[in-house]
């Protein structure tokens, strides 16, 4: 894994990465030495949803929470009740483990084309 991705950065170079990230996203979390009352405390909602904003696994985070309905608390940078609105709004979704996995993978890539266009 690179020192990038060790150190809270958001790239992900190789599928070999992208497999180690998916396994153990959890130990990059940027609350992993937080108190969880400020995610589980509608009153401290903000400064837990400030975490998740420099957060370098949001995105492994927020799907995990769809996958398995976790219906509490702030994941991911968002609430429980903006993940329900999604999962109403998005029923269709089998696992949003790969759909949100591709969509990160495509952002990275695009702005990697755009890092190749400028260059
Ligand atoms: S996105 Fe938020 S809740 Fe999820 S691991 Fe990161 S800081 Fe923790």
């Amino acid at each position: 894994m690179s020192e990038e991705l060790q150190e809270g950065g958001a790239e992900v170079e190789t599928a070999r990465e992208r497999d180690h990230l998916d396994r153990h996203w959890r130990k990059l979390a940027r609350c992993v030495h937080e108190s969880v009352n400020f995610f589980f405390s509608s009153s401290e909602e903000d400064v837990a949803l400030g975490l998740c904003q420099r957060c370098a696994v949001r995105t492994e985070c927020l799907a995990y929470a769809l996958d398995e309905r976790i219906e509490h608390g702030v994941f991911g940078g968002t609430t429980a009740r903006w993940r329900r609105k999604l999962l109403v709004r998005r029923s269709h979704v089998a696992s949003w483990h790969q759909l949100l996995a591709a969509a990160k993978d495509q952002y990275l890539n695009n702005i990697d084309e755009a890092h190749q266009v400028a260059k």
